[in-house]
């Protein structure tokens, strides 16, 4: 009788490597042994480490059928040593030992055999493949269970989202937990937060900017993504699972994004089409909440709509109730009330007394540093004279050279500190009576004054030039009365162009009764 031909086909799951008795070169001294015993005749051995399920995916099994496809009839049996080495799929199995039997060969378990000649054979085989199936089932079961635990308890254990890259919390010398860490790419996520909320860009800008700075491809899918995952905030959640809840935990890793950036983000997506202006923007609208709509009289808001894919960008102040009411783009309004600035002329006499009081200021604060700079000069003549005579005693070694230069110590340190003062005395910028004049004409060209203002200053400035209600409509601005003190100091301050001062049909705060056309004449 001529011997049998067989192949050898084992396989370990890349997570099982480590576990004794699985190994690839057990399975293969097993399978040698087997053969050896049975008198066979290896023919070809395949080893596969690559854990996919399914028969088509691995690469040694397709190149195993191959052969056996190329060699028809001179292989006999297949040897493998447990079933769930051939398949943990009951299906699989019986399919791939039925096309096998079709060409007249046997799969030939070492620790599991079947009879195939007995007629209970094909129960005994199913039960032993449907065993692995259990077992491929309870494992990942298992899996599922463990994860969401070691989610439960602040663990990363899926892939590291963009920005970080895997970690092991330590303890002692032992990876305890696994955990994420921020790498290079977290300026990235970084920068999407930023462009999203501060520069109010769409998921389609940023994903074209990311790609322009970082060569970084994201969809904008994925850049929404981003910003609604709560792992950049250091959190960890874990998805809903049977009865279970989705909840959200502490992680173990380290935040990317503060919580107030994030949370940022998250108002900006619910839903909110207009993005409305927020606090690192503010400053664009200086007149937002001061001017008012003048079909309703309530405080105008500010918006910025986008358009060409963000590119282009149209900030406009509207009335913060009704649609259809007022709106106005910011740069109409804005340079309207510049030409009302810059009709402001303070009055001479004032300006002058304004110029004497100035004046008067450099001076006392000069005569002050003055005098200060002299004591600290004095000072320095001072103690550079006790740090000679401490110089001399030690040079002479007539005094305890310990207690000299313990003295010498302290006396240089006051003369370092003294000469440090002086420094920063001379450093500091006084003001000089020729600042005074440009001060002055400040003052004249109110409209650069106010350009130059930081933001509170510039609601400052304006508060204290309307203290009563201002309603803007078409090229002008209507107020009942401007501030007091604004009629003291500048000429005409009821003859200003563009600023009509007459009595409101609103009450102060808000109203809904019709108001007047503001196209008839200012009145006192
Ligand atoms: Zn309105």
């Amino acid at each position: 009788m001529e011997k049998n031909n067989a192949v050898v086909y084992a396989r370990v799951s890349t997570d099982e490597q480590a576990i004794k008795g699985y190994s690839i070169e057990n399975q293969e001294r097993q399978a040698l042994d087997y053969i050896k015993r049975k008198g066979y005749n290896l023919v070809n051995l395949y080893k596969e480490d690559y854990s996919a399920k399914d028969f088509a995916n691995r690469p040694e099994w397709k190149k195993l059928m191959n052969y056996l496809n190329s060699n028809k009839g001179k292989v006999q049996s297949v040897i493998i040593s447990k079933w769930d080495r051939f398949s943990r799929n009951l299906l699989g199995t019986l399919e791939m030992t039925k096309i096998l039997g079709k060409m007249g060969i046997t799969v030939e378990c070492i620790d599991q055999p079947i009879d195939y000649d007995n007629p209970d054979a094909l129960i005994s085989f199913a039960i032993s493949a449907a065993m692995a199936e259990a077992e491929n089932r309870k494992i990942s079961l298992r899996t599922t269970a463990g994860m969401r635990q070691a989610s439960l308890n602040g663990c990363w254990v899926g892939k590291p989202p963009l920005g970080y890259q895997r970690d092991w919390v330590i303890k002692g010398t032992v990876k305890k937990n696994a955990t994420l860490k921020p790498d290079s790419n977290s300026i990235i996520v970084e920068k999407i937060f930023q462009y999203f909320t501060i520069h109010n860009l769409s998921a389609d800008s940023i994903r074209n900017k990311i790609y322009c700075e970082y060569r970084r491809k994201i969809s904008k899918q994925g850049v929404l993504d981003i910003l609604k995952n709560v792992c950049y905030v250091g959190n960890v959640k874990i998805k809903k699972y049977k009865s279970e809840p989705e909840i959200i935990v502490k992680g173990y890793h380290l935040p990317i994004i503060s919580d107030e950036l994030f949370q940022e983000a998250q108002q900006i997506m619910i839903g909110k089409k207009r993005m409305h202006i927020r606090k690192d923007n503010r400053e664009a609208f200086p007149l937002k909440e001061i001017i008012r709509c003048s079909v309703c009289g309530l405080s105008f808001t500010a918006s910025i709509t986008t358009k060409n894919k963000g590119l282009k960008k149209y900030p406009y102040y509207h009335c913060s109730k009704t649609k259809g009411h007022d709106r106005y783009p910011v740069q109409v309004v804005h340079d309207c009330f510049g030409r009302v600035l810059k009709q402001f002329k303070v009055k001479d006499e004032i300006l002058n007394l304004y110029s004497a009081m100035v004046v008067d200021t450099i001076n006392s604060h000069n005569k002050e540093v003055l005098a200060e700079k002299r004591k600290i000069e004095q000072d320095l003549e001072k103690v550079r004279g006790r740090i000679k005579n401490a110089e001399d005693l030690l040079a002479d070694g007539l005094e305890n050279k310990e207690v000299c230069l313990s003295m010498l110590k302290r006396f240089r340190d006051e003369e370092d500190m003294l000469i440090m003062k002086h420094a920063t005395l001379k450093s500091e910028a006084m003001p000089k009576v020729g600042d005074v004049e440009y001060l002055l004409a400040l003052f004249n060209s109110f409209d650069v004054l106010y350009s130059l203002s930081d933001y509170p200053l510039k609601k400052k400035i304006v508060s204290s030039i309307f203290p009563k209600p201002v309603i803007f409509s078409k090229d002008h601005f209507r107020t009942e009365q401007v501030s007091p003190l604004l009629e003291l100091l500048i000429l005409n301050s009821n003859n200003l162009q563009g600023l009509k001062i007459e009595k409101s049909h609103f009450k102060s705060g808000s109203s809904s009764s019709a108001p007047p056309a503001g196209l008839e004449p200012a009145t006192l």
